[in-house]
């Protein structure tokens, strides 16, 4: 059973390495914040509750999302193993997954980190937001999702590396040589396609 946690700045392009791992090993991928859109969407009681954050660029406080993806992890499409994109991204969803994981007798395999120049991200999110109509995507909202991403997720990034599941991809490529990096250092987590 393979769980791999994809981790990187927003902007990075770690939810389309997500679709990309997640086809190649046959195993879903569990974006937390593409549920939340979603959620938002539909015009959940969850939605609700995480419209405000996402629109700000702040986090989702943590007891909500790590209760959604305990949820999660309760459905059976889970049991050859998952990707986590975007989850855990503070120390105490680390510390929650850590549960949560323990809890049903699975392990993190490795722990991908995306990593690229900030002017890639920022490159990224201008081409992207013409057409995903993310409203998180707006120039000042990015920024804001930066700096909360290297305040509170830069820590967790160095607590893989101390427990040495943590593997650097270069993320300044283009998509097919970022996702062949990943795919080596995939392999060298001991993780074959
Ligand atoms: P990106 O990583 O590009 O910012 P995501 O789709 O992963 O995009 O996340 C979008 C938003 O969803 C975040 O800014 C945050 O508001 C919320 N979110 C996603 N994952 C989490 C999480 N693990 N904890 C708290 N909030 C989250």
């Amino acid at each position: 059973m393979n769980i791999v946690v994809l981790l990187g700045p927003p902007g990075v392009g770690k939810g389309t390495q997500a679709e990309i791992i997640s086809a190649k090993l046959g195993i879903p991928a569990i974006s937390t914040g593409q549920i939340f859109r979603d959620n938002v969407e539909n015009g959940t009681e969850l939605g609700v509750l995480a419209s405000g954050y996402l629109d700000q660029g702040e986090y989702v406080p943590d007891v909500v999302t790590t209760s959604m993806v305990s949820e999660r992890l309760d459905q059976d499409d889970v049991a050859e193993g998952f990707l986590l994109d975007g989850f855990p991204r503070t120390l105490s969803q680390v510390s929650a997954l850590e549960t949560l994981l323990d809890d049903r007798g699975w392990k993190i395999t490795a722990v991908i980190s995306l990593e690229a120049p900030e002017h890639i991200a920022v490159e990224h999110m201008t081409k992207r937001a013409k057409d995903s109509g993310r409203s998180d995507d707006k120039p000042e909202v990015f920024r804001k999702r930066l700096d909360v991403y290297h305040e509170r997720t830069e820590p967790i990034v160095t607590h893989y590396q101390d427990r040495g599941l943590l593997y650097s991809v270069d993320a300044s490529g283009t998509i097919p040589e970022v996702s062949a990096n990943v795919f080596t250092q995939l392999e060298a987590a001991g993780i074959g396609v």
